[in-house]
């Protein structure tokens, strides 16, 4: 048996509580919160270990949730979105509720169907500084955001730049039944640009599924 220290012992797995669900290190978990029901914690199991006397603990590295971070929720923030944070805690396996899955961004977007176990993670986050890594991302629309996986945004043919509809004095509703879009900037230009226009598919919302803006 491997001894990391002594009277402790490393443990390959942890069986969740009246469950037959196996946790791992590298497993993302969920941890009942005292203050909030509805949402638990989140966190990284980075090992498990049990003491002499069989209680097992878990090293974790917690995911922050936007409203937990100290600049807080801001528009861009997807529903689902966690923030890998440099915060690490011991925990008795005993709070951990349930696994879940955290995704790459790229990998979220894609998803079919956004399940309840489901999350995503784009940044890592300082708890001490607020900090963020990456702290530039990818901007779009007149409103120069970073994308959000729950919104609807529409796609310029020509520049291929995405919009909120909103920023375009657009319901979602009108937006859907576009059958193709220009940006102002673009068809401002339309005379020099050669035609391109072949059909509506980069219309679709395929970044930000229609069903996901729920929830
Ligand atoms: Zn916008
Ligand atoms: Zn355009």
């Amino acid at each position: 048996m491997a001894k990391t220290r002594p009277g402790k012992r490393d443990l390959e797995f942890y069986t969740i509580r009246g469950t037959n669900k196996v946790v791992r290190a590298g497993d993302s978990v969920l941890m009942r919160s005292s203050e909030n029901e509805k949402n638990p914690y989140v966190a990284r199991v980075e090992n498990i270990e049990a003491d002499v006397k069989g209680n097992v603990k878990v090293k974790v590295r917690w995911y922050y949730r936007p409203e937990e971070s100290m600049g807080g929720r801001r528009q861009f923030h997807g529903i689902k979105e966690l923030f890998l944070s440099d915060h690490f805690d011991i925990q008795s396996a005993h709070t951990i509720e349930d696994k879940c899955i955290v995704h790459s961004f790229k990998n979220y977007t894609k998803l079919e169907d956004v399940g309840p176990e489901d999350y995503f993670c784009r940044f890592e986050y300082k708890a001490a500084t607020g900090g963020f890594t990456p702290d530039r991302v990818a901007v779009y629309c007149k409103c120069e955001m970073p994308y959000n996986p729950d919104d609807l945004m529409v796609q310029c043919e020509a520049c291929k730049d995405w919009y909120h509809p909103t920023c375009l004095n657009m319901t979602t509703e009108q937006a859907k039944q576009l059958d193709s879009f220009t940006c102002s900037d673009c068809s401002s230009e339309d005379v020099k640009r050669p035609p391109n226009r072949n059909s509506a598919s980069s219309l679709v919302n395929g970044k930000g599924e229609h069903k996901r803006q729920k929830r």
